[in-house]
């Protein structure tokens, strides 16, 4: 998954989405808002998935894995610029699709060449997870990868099936809790309004249920956009799919906030897709938070008739 605000660097530099610090990127790329200020290197080109209807990322973009000699060259060449780099983001879609071996080897060479490397980063989907072992997710760890970023986008089955993401919602539970076993961090990421009008509720039951399962350390929520190109913006524009109204996105949220139980979660909602935005820490400040979006939800400032305003680009 990408939807956790993935911000897209044009001309190897830039920030689209005004994320606050460009990252140190060495090609053109995609990554998580969290990782602005880490060097960000180009392992993999595209998503070897990229089949999710709501997904505008990699579209038009041919998968390809590069390969090692020319990682190693990379690695090389980015230490002598950045030989003091604490962090590093591996891109594109999904670097943990690699070989256990590939993964052990990149990670050797950046401990390698980066003598100050505390963290490693990268998108990993639920399948590629779980196509390792305890034994590698807990090498890959010790090797300093850090945290991965997984799009749960909805713990509904149906909605995933339509919106053709590769697993289910039982099976990125069992990634998020193998990754956390093995002592990695877990960034999930949902999507509001994924299920359009005809399943908000499903939507935010079956999203709450699968997020008291995963416990992730880091939850994003944004709010999908039918970004031109994805399938998703065919259907809203032939009337397949109806999108929630700017009330239906807050109380979605509303309605799967509230039934979470989480122990040790940081919650962002904060992106400009946000109606509403939101930083809090569960469990301290989820009463708070239902709450004020109560208070939204009563204050009849929401349009119930449109999306309202959304922007270009999630
Ligand atoms: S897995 Fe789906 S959401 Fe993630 S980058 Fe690939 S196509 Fe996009």
């Amino acid at each position: 998954m990408r939807y956790d605000g993935a911000v897209p660097l044009a001309n190897g530099r830039g920030d689209r989405l005004c994320f606050g610090v460009m990252s140190i990127l060495n090609e053109a790329g995609f990554r998580p808002p969290g990782e602005a200020q880490s060097l960000i290197l180009q392992i993999d080109v595209g998503c070897p998935w990229n089949r999710c209807t709501f997904c505008g990322m990699y579209k038009g973009m041919s998968y390809r894995r590069r390969p090692l000699a020319d990682i190693w060259d990379l690695i090389e060449q980015e230490a002598k610029r950045h030989s003091d780099a604490r962090r590093i983001f591996l891109a594109d879609g999904d670097v943990m699709s690699r070989p256990f071996t590939d993964l052990r080897a990149i990670l050797q060479a950046l401990l390698k060449h980066f003598p100050q490397l505390t963290r490693v980063s990268m998108y990993a989907n639920g399948a590629s997870i779980m196509a390792k072992t305890e034994a590698e997710l807990a090498a890959l760890r010790l090797l300093k990868l850090h945290t991965l970023y997984m799009g749960l986008e909805s713990g509904d089955d149906e909605i995933l099936r339509q919106c053709e993401k590769r697993e289910t919602s039982a099976e990125m539970v069992a990634a998020c809790k193998a990754a956390q076993s093995a002592g990695l961090r877990m960034s999930v990421m949902i999507l509001l309004g994924l299920g359009g009008i005809a399943r908000s509720e499903q939507h935010a039951v079956h999203t709450a249920e699968a997020l008291n399962r995963m416990q992730p350390r880091l939850l994003s929520a944004l709010r999908v956009i039918p970004v031109a190109g994805t399938k998703l913006h065919d259907a809203v524009r032939n009337g397949m799919f109806r999108s929630l109204t700017e009330f239906g996105v807050v109380r979605e949220l509303r309605e799967m906030i509230a039934p979470l139980d989480l122990v040790a979660t940081v919650f962002r909602a904060n992106h400009s897709s946000n109606v509403v935005p939101l930083e809090a820490r569960f469990p301290r400040d989820k009463d708070r938070m239902v709450a004020m979006l109560d208070g939204v939800l009563s204050s009849n400032t929401l349009d119930r008739e449109t999306a309202g305003t959304m922007p270009f680009w999630l």
